[in-house]
């Protein structure tokens, strides 16, 4: 079945939609998919709830569809969860794992998420691994320590390029408008390239690293130009064309 068509040399934007969505939306997807065409310059992944995932699956073009999470476990007593084999089955190629609000509102681990992670992997699918500072953490002067630490401690054993992503997200960039300056997203996107490499070897030079939080037409492109800066993990601003197509448009290649 689905595959990720990711090649880890182009940007990735990727649109996590979060609990908002209904099949009416797949207006949206369609005018989306026929703006993006069959630009091989870019990887585009669209994460909607998972109840979407099929008839997304059916409509998405040259993008990609993906899971907002997968369980660890490929089956058994887990009411309520999905396997990534399931999602993959109804047309997932990927999923993000260890979002800060799954974190936060799950009581996530890192371990949880390097499990979760690894289940992707054995599925075949794609994972984006997220990581990310709270502002009392930021405030403290911790966060590039903190940040670091958390990726190390979520990264699966089996870690390699083609099929990992990390998505840096502070959590007090989410939904809230603010933004780190670009001189500590680069340092933030630095310091993580070195985790990688200290954790996977050369395999780790070739991990993208995407931004996310509050990322909109109007910061897209002097965040996407950072150094070590693979791409955006785009939440609100993924939900309407008019807002997602220009951030698309705004990453180098
Ligand atoms: C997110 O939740 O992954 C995200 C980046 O949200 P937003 O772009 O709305 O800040």
């Amino acid at each position: 079945m689905m595959q990720p068509r990711s090649n880890q040399a182009r940007p990735y934007i990727v649109g996590n939609w979060k609990m908002n969505g209904a099949l009416a939306d797949i207006a949206i997807l369609a005018a989306i998919a026929d703006a993006v065409g069959s630009d091989d310059s870019i990887d585009i992944g669209i994460c909607p709830p998972a109840t979407l995932i099929a008839s997304f699956a059916m409509q998405c073009g040259a993008m990609d569809i993906g899971a907002q999470d997968c369980h660890a476990a490929t089956c058994g007593a887990h009411t309520g969860c999905l396997s990534a084999a399931m999602l993959k089955e109804v047309g997932a190629a990927f999923a993000i794992v260890g979002h800060s609000e799954r974190r936060a509102g799950q009581y996530e681990s890192d371990a949880d998420v390097a499990a979760k992670a690894h289940a992707l992997h054995a599925a075949g699918m794609g994972a984006i691994v997220c990581v990310g500072e709270t502002l009392a953490q930021r405030d403290c002067g911790d966060a590039i320590a903190i940040v670091t630490a958390q990726l190390a401690a979520s990264l699966p054993a089996l870690a390699a390029t083609d099929w990992l992503s990390v998505a840096y997200e502070p959590v007090w960039a989410i939904g809230t408008g603010r933004v780190p300056g670009l001189a500590d997203i680069a340092a933030m996107h630095a310091a993580l390239r070195a985790t990688l490499v200290e954790k996977l070897g050369e395999a780790g030079k070739g991990v993208r690293i995407l931004y996310g939080g509050s990322v909109n037409p109007d910061n897209a492109s002097g965040i996407l130009a950072i150094a070590d800066v693979g791409g955006a993990l785009v939440g609100g601003a993924s939900l309407k064309p008019e807002s997602f197509l220009p951030i698309i448009a705004a990453a180098p290649r």
